[in-house]
């Protein structure tokens, strides 16, 4: 099947034809799909000699960037930018990998980066060695393959490398359900990461990982020691550039109490100097959202709001195509944001200066934790946030998206994603073969619901400290730290007591806390799937049985509602135990408000 695609600017621009892949497609490209043989070496050679023919050819990607993607043009360099970053970087790390590659991976992109997502998935699986099946967003599947024309061009083999565009819950259901497949490397929505992953539960080896990246409700605090100029600087580029379609971008700024008016008088008055219009136009700062679709949902919901007199800034309409201008909107708390809004649409809350903790507490409370920013000149309320907020990414006293590869790790927990960090030092490694430990001992007794939800309830709550802090290279005057913590809480369900008391010592090393569920006592027997789909309060399981265990167990974990949540089967495989968390300072923001200092609560 046939599809055109146009500009989502200018519904008269066509940008091009692209033909579907059909489910026999999918069959077909699985049964020819190969590991990527060379060696290590080679494998990095090519990709590099990909990136440079990707850069060289700037001009067309950035034309495909604004006019499939409806990217402006500082979006569409930063696009070019990270996909060149991600593959040098991804091809530098294979150097080091010393796994065999999982087989064949799924890269399945969302179409707000539609080349630095897509190809930092696919590269990393390449740069492991592993075959890869690229499938686009519906929206931008032209930019996609270019990308894959030169990444084909610089040497890597069709077999290794095939392009699957077409429709989500077509092409996207038949890749991820063909256990053909032996990992995903999904970014998109939260609910799509729930769907693929239960589909991989039951069709897929229980082995193969999904890395999921998916949406926040993300959060920044601004205090009355914050610049205001540099505040609202950074409120602007988090809450509008890419027209808030960024997955880091600003949904919820909190401000105190005691500088709302004054922030806000500057930052409405910064609004209105914002451009909207052409992404093609180099004056353009804020270009269309993707399509009818998702402008249709942004007026309904700021009509809603409208409704309930809570807007407190729109910018004029232009009655440009798919243009949402940007909007403020007022709410009490995050707590009152079911839902992430992925547009130009910044939620407004004031908080009082003693009030922190709790903003802290109904941040963590959502569930999401994907990026956050403050702004403050108190050191230890700083320390407060970095100790205490379950984010993956915190910006301090500066804007909170635009992370750089190596440099600032990308990736949330909780409802934001699996991790392990795109552009991190974690990432090759879930595409690599681990070590798998599996013996053929049958459950035995299962174990009561109630004694194992209590054993749960009363296991010691994981330590909050990093076991590990690395700083990592950025440019003067920012200071980028990546720290590992223990996920949570994991249950150890063996098979068989000894088994689960070497995987309890694993996750207690690995600064997790471990509940044996084969110790004797109450505790005595195995889990049975169907309560696990029940129980609560925990973050991952561990099990070395036999496949037809595993995958029962596999698909009790995707049944559960909120976060996905890990079966760990291999062994001495630390970093599965771990979560990363990224901290971004600006050290040379100076200036702020220092009479309020010695004023402050904490
Ligand atoms: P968004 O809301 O950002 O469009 P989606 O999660 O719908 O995000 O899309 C992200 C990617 O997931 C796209 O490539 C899309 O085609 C794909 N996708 C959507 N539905 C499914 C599905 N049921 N199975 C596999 N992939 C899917």
């Amino acid at each position: 099947e046939k599809v055109s695609l146009t500009n989502p600017y200018d519904p008269s621009d066509s940008v091009g034809i692209i033909t579907q892949a059909s489910p026999a497609d999918v069959k077909a490209a699985l049964t020819v799909a190969r590991p990527w043989k060379a060696s290590a070496k080679r494998r990095a050679a090519i990709l590099n000699k990909a990136a440079n023919l990707i850069e060289k050819n700037y001009g067309l990607f950035f034309a495909l960037a604004a006019r499939e993607a409806g990217k402006s043009l500082p979006d569409a360099i930063s696009e070019l930018r990270e996909a060149v970053d991600f593959i040098r970087f991804y091809a530098n790390e294979a150097l080091s990998i010393k796994r065999p590659p999982l087989g064949i991976i799924a890269c399945i992109s969302p179409w707000n980066f539609p080349l630095a997502i897509f190809l930092g998935q696919i590269s990393a699986g390449l740069a492991a060695g592993n075959g890869v099946i690229a499938k686009p967003a519906e929206q931008t599947p032209i930019i996609g393959a270019k990308a894959i024309e030169l990444m084909h061009q610089a040497g890597v083999p069709c077999n290794a490398l095939q392009f699957l565009p077409g429709a989500g819950p077509i092409i996207g259901a038949a890749i991820s359900s063909d256990p053909a497949i032996d990992g995903i490397c999904f970014t998109g929505s939260t609910a799509t990461a729930r769907h693929i992953n239960r589909t991989m539960a039951q069709n897929l080896s229980p082995h193969a990982p999904l890395i999921a990246e998916t949406g926040g409700l993300n959060a920044m605090i601004v205090d009355s020691t914050a610049l205001h100029e540099q505040a609202v600087r950074d409120i602007l580029a988090s809450a509008f550039q890419s027209a808030g379609q960024r997955c880091s971008a600003l949904r919820i700024l909190y401000v105190q109490e005691d500088i709302a008016e004054e922030l806000c008088t500057m930052l409405y008055g910064a609004m209105d100097e914002l451009a909207y219009g052409d992404p093609w136009d180099i004056t353009t700062d804020v270009g269309p959202v993707i399509d009818q679709t998702a402008a249709r949902h942004f007026k309904d919901y700021i009509e809603a709001a409208h409704a309930e007199n809570r807007v407190l800034k729109q910018l004029p309409g232009n009655g440009g195509n798919n243009h949402i201008p940007p909007t403020v909107l007022k709410v009490n708390s995050i707590a009152n944001m079911g839902q992430e809004i992925f547009g130009p649409v910044l939620h407004l809350a004031t908080f009082k200066a003693d009030k922190i903790k709790q903003v802290i507490e109904d941040i963590n409370a959502t569930g999401f934790g994907l990026t956050f920013g403050v702004h403050s000149r108190i050191d230890d309320r700083i320390q407060l946030i970095v100790d205490t907020l379950k984010v993956g990414n915190i910006y301090v006293n500066r804007n909170q998206i635009g992370a750089v590869v190596g440099s600032q790790p990308f990736g949330g927990e909780g409802l934001s994603g699996t991790g392990p960090k795109a552009g991190g030092p974690g990432y090759l490694l879930r595409l690599t073969k681990p070590e798998a430990s599996i013996k053929d001992t049958p459950l035995g007794n299962f174990a009561k619901f109630s004694a194992v939800q209590d054993a749960i309830n009363s296991m010691p709550e994981p330590s909050q400290l990093p076991l590990q802090t690395n700083n990592l290279p950025g440019p003067t005057g920012e200071s980028n730290q990546l720290s590992t913590f223990g996920k949570g809480k994991i249950l150890c369900l063996g098979p068989g007591k000894k088994m689960a008391d070497k995987q309890a010592n694993e996750a207690c090393s690995a600064g997790c806390s471990a509940l044996s569920v084969c110790m004797d006592g109450d505790v005595n027997g195995a889990i049975s799937p169907s309560d696990l789909t029940k129980l609560t309060n925990f973050d991952a399981i561990v099990f070395w049985g036999n496949e037809q265990d595993a995958r029962a167990y596999r698909m009790a974990l995707a049944a559960r509602e909120g976060a996905i949540l890990p079966l760990i089967t291999s062994i001495g495989d630390i970093e599965k135990y771990q979560i990363e968390r990224h901290v971004c300072i600006d050290t040379t923001a100076s200036g702020g408000n220092a009479e309020l200092l010695a004023a402050s609560d904490n």
